[in-house]
C-alpha cells in the first residue's frame, strides 16, 4: 500500500507510533487534500526513513496518524556541505531547494565581501528544503545553516574537510574536481553575484584544504553555478556513480 500524499513531521516514527499533527498540518490534509479518517499519508522525519500511516483522528485543529509500517530506510547523503553567498530572495530560495534535491548534507549560506544580502530568513530557507525532500521523495532533509561569515567559517574549519573552490577567476581553464578521495568529508564553495574579492580569492586558493575549480568557459549565475558544481562534485566524489 502507498500514500499519494508525503508530509515531514518533527515527529518520532516507528512500528505502531501515534503522530499528533499541528493545526497547519490537519488543516493542509483534512481542508486541503480532504483526506478523512482510514486515509493514508506518507511520514518521514529526516531520521526514521519513510513510514506509511494511517488517519486515526481528523479534525478542523488537529489531528492524530497512526504509524503502520516503514515504506522506506532513511537515505543519507554523502558528507558534503553547500555554502554560498545569498542573492535574491527567489533565487536563494532556489539554490536551496536544489542543493537539498542533489544531495548536500549541510547548507550554509555564507558572508563574503561582495555579498549583497546582510541577512536571510532561516526558518524560510529551511522551509523550502524540507519541500525539496517532500517533492522528491527523499527521507533525509538538510539543515540549513544561520548566516555566517565566510572568513569565520573557514577559521574553525574542520580537520579531513576537503574544500570546492569555484573560482570564476578560473573561467576556461582547464581546472577540474582532479581529487579521487570519494567518502571524504567535502564542501562546495559559490561566490555571490558579484563574484569573490581578490583579497578573498587569494586567501582561498592558499587553503591546504581548497582544490580549486573551474566551472567551464562562460561565467554562470550564481544559481545556475550551484547546481553545474553539485553536478560536477556528485558526478566524480559523490553518490552519483
Ligand atoms: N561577477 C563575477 C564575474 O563577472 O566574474 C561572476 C560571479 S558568478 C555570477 C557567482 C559565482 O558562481 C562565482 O563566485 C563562482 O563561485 C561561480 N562561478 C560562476 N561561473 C563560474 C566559472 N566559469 N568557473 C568557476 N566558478 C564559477
Amino acid at each position: 500500500m502507498s500514500a499519494k500524499i508525503r508530509l515531514y513531521v518533527e515527529h518520532p516514527l516507528g512500528q505502531g507510533q501515534s503522530v499528533d499533527l499541528t493545526r497547519e498540518q490537519a488543516h493542509y490534509l483534512f481542508s486541503v487534500m480532504r483526506l478523512a479518517v482510514g486515509g493514508h499519508v506518507a511520514l518521514f522525519n529526516g531520521q526514521d526513513g519513510e513510514w506509511l500511516a494511517e488517519v486515526a483522528e481528523a479534525g478542523k485543529r488537529g489531528g492524530v496518524l497512526r504509524c503502520i509500517e516503514q515504506t522506506k530506510p532513511l537515505q543519507l547523503p554523502p558528507d558534503l556541505w553547500f555554502l554560498f553567498a545569498p542573492i535574491k530572495k527567489a533565487r536563494t530560495d532556489f539554490i536551496v531547494e536544489k542543493a537539498a534535491e542533489m544531495g548536500a548534507a549541510r547548507i550554509l549560506p555564507v558572508q563574503t565581501e561582495f555579498t549583497n544580502s546582510e541577512r536571510i530568513r532561516q526558518d524560510r530557507l529551511q522551509a523550502h528544503a524540507v519541500e525539496a525532500a517532500e517533492q522528491c521523495g527523499g527521507t533525509f532533509v538538510p539543515k540549513v545553516a544561520d548566516l555566517q561569515r565566510l572568513s569565520r567559517i573557514l577559521d574553525a574549519w574542520p580537520d579531513g574537510r576537503q574544500l570546492m573552490f569555484c573560482n570564476e577567476a578560473e573561467v576556461g581553464s582547464a581546472l577540474r574536481l582532479a581529487a579521487n578521495d570519494k567518502g571524504q568529508p567535502w564542501a562546495i564553495l559559490i561566490g555571490p553575484e558579484g563574484g569573490f574579492s581578490d583579497r578573498e580569492r587569494a586567501h582561498l586558493v592558499g587553503l591546504p584544504f581548497a582544490h580549486v575549480v573551474s566551472l567551464g568557459p562562460r561565467i554562470l549565475r550564481a544559481d545556475t553555478a550551484a547546481v553545474a558544481a553539485l553536478t560536477m562534485w556528485q558526478q566524480a566524489l559523490g553518490d552519483w556513480s
